[in-house]
Formats: structure tokens, C-alpha cells, sequence
């Protein structure tokens, strides 16, 4: 397993990320935490299945259950500028 390029944790490790706001012209939003997502269906897993992170923690970039704050759909499919 790789290495989070953001906060260095191994992903394995199942821990949350320290990165927590999107900033979005100079505005930060605060990330959607794993088990707040609207759309995915991952719902009762107790660690993210794209990157490992435990229920209520942040998910690490790349993956691609976390959503974005702004237009709720998932940050490989949105187009904000984040
Ligand atoms: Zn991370
Ligand atoms: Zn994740
Ligand atoms: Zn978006």
C-alpha cells in the first residue's frame, strides 16, 4: 500500500487524513468525512474501501468514495476547483 502524498500516513494503517479543508477561492470547506457521503453506498463499513480510513475520519486525496463539500458529487467526477 502507498503512502498518502499529503500526510505521509501509510494508507494500510487505517487513519485518518490531517487534510481537512478544500480551499476554493480563498474560501475553506471543511471535507466530507467518511460515513457522511450522500451517494456511496459504504455505509456501515467500519473503514473506507478506497482508502482506509475509519468512520468519521477524512478520506486521503485520490479516492474515490469522498465527495466534495460544494457539489456532492464525488471528487473524481467534480469539477470544482479544489
Ligand atoms: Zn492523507
Ligand atoms: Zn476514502
Ligand atoms: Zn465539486
Amino acid at each position: 500500500m502507498a503512502k498518502c502524498n499529503v500526510c505521509g500516513k501509510e494508507k494500510s494503517a487505517n487513519v485518518s487524513c490531517d487534510w481537512k479543508y478544500f480551499e476554493i477561492d480563498e474560501r475553506e470547506y471543511e471535507r466530507v468525512k467518511y460515513g457522511e457521503e450522500k451517494r456511496s453506498g459504504s455505509a456501515g463499513e467500519p473503514f473506507c474501501q478506497g482508502c482506509g480510513t475509519p468512520a468519521g475520519g477524512y478520506h486521503h486525496p485520490g479516492c474515490p468514495v469522498e465527495e466534495c463539500p460544494l457539489c456532492k458529487k464525488t471528487v473524481l467526477e467534480c469539477e470544482c476547483d479544489v
